[in-house]
């Protein structure tokens, strides 16, 4: 069975050589468009032409102001280990729409929609 929409995508995932990532905290896919930083989401399989999951960036960081604050570093050892892997939204599977409709655009104007900046240690990871 595919850990993603098809076996394509699976395995170029796994290939260094191939620009396109997959970020298991956020549930985006991307592609790196600059050296350092830039990123580009993708909304659609380049192989088998699949509507992606939608990324859960607004519900994440809805979640994480809403308990500590939104000055917390995302990459702060306090956030529960939950928060630092898919676990938070596997765990949530369930609820994953209502939370996405609760906290839709939460995250507008601090994180770009489509292209934003990420750190080098993230567009890798
Ligand atoms: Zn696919």
């Amino acid at each position: 069975m595919n850990q993603h929409c098809c076996e394509w995508m699976d395995s170029f995932l796994q290939d260094d050589s191939i620009n396109i990532h997959y970020d298991e905290v956020l549930r985006e896919y991307y592609v790196i468009i600059d050296e350092c930083a830039a990123v580009q989401c993708i909304f659609y399989c380049p192989w088998c032409g699949v509507k992606l999951p939608a990324s859960l960036r607004d519900v994440y960081f809805g979640l994480i102001w809403e308990k500590y604050g939104d000055d917390v570093d995302v990459d702060c050892e306090l956030l529960p280990i939950e928060m630092r892997s898919s676990a938070w939204w596997k765990n949530r599977k369930e609820i994953i729409t209502e939370l996405l409709e609760k906290y839709h655009n939460a995250s507008e104007g601090i994180k770009g929609r489509c292209l934003m900046l990420k750190t080098m240690n993230s567009a890798i990871s």
